[in-house]
């Protein structure tokens, strides 16, 4: 990586200093009114503190997403001032980090951050969703991962951040915006975690709230060729909401979520893409129209939704206390991921949503899909190396999503039908919940704690080491024979009564 040296002239100039008084927050102000080619101007106060020196980061990676982002790319001008208003040279270390001398006597920091989603948009290799987008007048995208940092030596400490933004514009997010005139919001967070886990897109409302069982579930959406769209999409959204509630148990555990729909016209193709948090989605489409939307946007919704299990209430500590600079990454991809998607396609079978014979292609399709991708690794190693093994990362969305599919017949037939993987995420999130991280060694010995002896064999067997998948064995226990030539799963013409109630208790079919 480069070493940048960013020094400023001691003496150009100095910065007029706001009236805001240090406390124990970071306390941001993010200017949206003045967007000049897609950058945005940014203001921190620091936190009280008596350090000599302070390491401002911005993240090289986000949870969620197994690569390295280097989110420091966008940000430019970097300046710091002491309490009279005069420039501090500060050292760039590297593309994430600064290193600020004498942060105890520094009263403002400020920079430009520069949206990435033009590239996105424009397929540029190397563009990622975690990115921000502004465009003056019209709609803001902020991710907070790529706007706001923190000090390495700090304790993780609360934020608060002071939006200036055109009148009439909203604030989407899953935190609370709390307008404190036509054109200044403020909004806080506990720590940098929950402020970068709750992006917010700022335009003139397309809102739509439903109401999911307990859960308030705000739809906001922003094209600039349509408006009115939230409550389209927000209707179709309740009715597979309904089902996730149903098919977790009658309760969602979250008291409140938002989608965050982003439309723009492109020529030809289709662009889908989403970041899940835990309260919330941001949701990226490019296409020609809105045809394909709401199908599009349930596909995706469906998986992001099911994070709310894993990892929001059932994660690793790494994933609690993440390093969004070297993070160690948890060994349970398989569970975030593998485990999600499982979910997504068993639910709409389980709930009569869809037919066996639809379903039954869906998991042919997961079974092609593993095909590109060497079947031999552990998966628990895929996890912890998934930035060095990028080749392999998709492979838990079709690997990972038929081990969740054994592990739940398995679970079923040992349990004589009454547990599978719907009761066995119930147990874990009792056990643990969003506060409380597991131990990423000690896992696999809890869930079997928690459900059969045998289970741990078959976590040995392949999630960490990399057996082949037990597909014929497992589909035949329930009346479905595996062609491994054809790659076809097709109804057995007489099943027996065992494997027909077996089946019934695993799909409800
Ligand atoms: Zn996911």
């Amino acid at each position: 990586m480069n070493r940048f040296l960013f020094i400023i002239a001691m003496l150009v100039f100095s910065i007029k200093l706001s009236a805001q008084v240090q406390t124990d927050m970071y306390q941001y102000n993010i200017d949206l009114l003045n967007v000049r080619e897609d950058k945005v101007q940014v203001t921190l106060l620091p936190p009280k503190n008596h350090l000599r020196e302070g390491k401002f980061v911005i993240p090289r990676m986000v949870p969620g997403y197994y690569d390295a982002l280097n989110l420091g790319q966008y940000i430019s001008e970097f300046q710091a001032f002491n309490k009279k208003g005069t420039p501090i040279a500060v050292n760039r270390s590297d593309t994430n980090t600064w290193v600020i001398p004498d942060l105890e006597h520094i009263a403002a920091i400020t920079y430009k951050v520069s949206g990435g989603w033009r590239h996105l948009l424009e397929h540029t290799p190397g563009a990622k969703s975690p990115e921000s987008m502004f465009k003056k007048d019209s709609v803001s995208i902020i991710n907070y991962s790529s706007v706001a940092g923190y000090f390495e030596e700090m304790p993780p400490r609360p934020y608060q951040v002071t939006i200036k933004k055109n009148r009439g514009f909203y604030a989407s997010s899953a935190l609370n915006y709390r307008q404190q005139n036509d054109t200044t919001d403020i909004v806080s967070a506990a720590d940098y975690r929950r402020l970068v886990d709750a992006p917010v897109l700022y335009c003139v409302p397309d809102t739509t709230w439903t109401q999911v069982g307990n859960t308030k579930v705000l739809v906001s959406f922003y094209s600039k060729e349509h408006s009115s769209y939230s409550k389209v999409l927000a209707a179709k959204l309740k009715t597979i909401l309904f089902h996730q509630q149903a098919y977790l148990g009658g309760r969602l555990p979250v008291d409140r979520y938002a989608f965050l729909i982003y439309h723009e016209k492109i020529p030809k193709g289709l662009l889908a893409d989403g970041l899940e948090h835990n309260n919330s989605t941001v949701c990226l489409y490019g296409s020609a129209t809105l045809d394909k939307l709401p199908e599009a946007l349930i596909g995706v919704a469906s998986h992001e939704f099911f994070h709310i299990l894993t990892p929001l209430n059932i994660h690793a500590e790494e994933v609690q206390h993440f390093n969004f600079l070297n993070p160690v990454l948890s060994r349970h991809l398989w569970l975030y991921e593998g485990m999600t998607e499982y979910a997504t396609i068993h639910m709409p079978v389980k709930q009569k949503m869809i037919s066996i014979q639809a379903f039954l292609k869906t998991v042919e399709a997961k079974i092609k899909g593993m095909d590109g991708f060497d079947n031999t690794l552990s998966m628990t190693e895929m996890s912890t190396n998934a930035i060095k093994m990028q080749d392999q990362y998709m492979n838990f969305y079709q690997k990972g999503a038929l081990i969740g599919l054994c592990l739940d017949i398995r679970l079923r037939e040992l349990s004589n039908g009454k547990m599978g993987t719907q009761e066995l995420m119930q147990k874990l999130i009792k056990k643990y919940g969003p506060e409380k991280a597991f131990k990423d060694a000690d896992l696999f010995q809890v869930m079997t704690a928690l459900t059969f002896p045998e289970i741990r064999r078959f976590f040995k067997d392949y999630v960490e080491e990399g057996q082949p998948i037990p597909l014929k064995e497992s589909l035949q226990k329930v009346g479905l024979d595996y062609d491994d030539v054809q790659k076809t799963v097709t109804e057995m013409s007489n099943p027996s009564p065992g494997q027909i109630s077996l089946r019934k208790a695993w799909i409800n079919q």
